[in-house]
């Protein structure tokens, strides 16, 4: 947007990680946007809110929906139903597809021309487009991950409160959780050990938390045990 010329205005979430539906509007923004799955805190926003915001905007809604594979209650089959919503999906998340640079945007006709007016005329090349159709035609796989996610985050949450950490709420292939020992420390601790998780303990709102990937079992049983490692030596 920056790069464009326009003002991007931030608007905080509530306390708990849910759309100020009331900030938003009085924006008045010629487009708002907001990725739901959010990243990173990893929950949905409630329906209602999202629903609440596109009807009381004059300008276009964006739901960017990265993650809504793992989640329930995407807006995608709804873009008939408002003038003003777009939603983005991509191949870079569910479909573990990041490096090929494919994602979409649904909307009804009217927004889509729109688009199309100011849209470069070769965006995608027919390799990452070949390979996008291909992989959307193995729902078998997507069906498959996201099981395994929706299996294994919650194993891997309870094993992170027995740990002593604080996860949050996780619509996604990733939680967000803090830390009982200094983020930076536990992030350069396992960095040691080989394993990389995100840390977004210096950031407002997400003091001392980091974030993970949700892996396989056995991944994620190597992560708590690294984890454990590292917590043993910091005491
Ligand atoms: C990963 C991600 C995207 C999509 O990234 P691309 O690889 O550029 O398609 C969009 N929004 C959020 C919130 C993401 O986490």
């Amino acid at each position: 947007m920056k790069l464009y010329g326009g003002t991007v205005a931030e608007v905080d979430l509530t306390d708990d990680f849910q759309l100020d539906v009331d900030a938003i509007v009085a924006q008045k923004a010629k487009i708002s946007i907001m990725p739901s799955p959010n990243n990173p805190t990893g929950n949905c926003f409630r329906i209602k809110d999202i629903e609440e915001v596109l009807s009381r905007s004059e300008g276009v809604v964006i739901v960017d929906e990265a993650y809504a594979e793992y989640g329930e209650g995407s807006m995608i089959r709804r873009v008939e139903e408002f003038d003003n919503l777009i939603v983005l999906r991509t191949f870079s998340k569910a479909y573990a597809m990041a490096a090929l640079r494919v994602g979409y945007a649904a909307s009804n006709a009217k927004l889509a021309d729109m688009m199309m007016c100011v849209k470069i005329p070769y965006s995608l090349n027919a390799v990452s487009e070949g390979a996008a159709i291909a992989a959307v035609k193995d729902q078998e796989f997507i069906r498959s991950s996201v099981e395994s996610v929706r299996r294994e985050g919650p194993v891997l949450a309870e094993g992170l409160r027995r740990l002593g950490f604080e996860p949050f709420p996780s619509d996604s292939n990733f939680i967000m959780a803090r830390s009982p020992i200094d983020h930076a420390e536990l992030v350069s601790g396992l960095k040691e050990r080989g394993i990389l998780i995100r840390d977004f303990g210096s950031k407002r709102r997400t003091e001392n938390c980091v974030r993970t990937t949700v892996g396989t079992a056995e991944q994620n049983r190597l992560l708590l045990s690294k984890i454990e490692e590292v917590l043993s030596q910091c005491r």
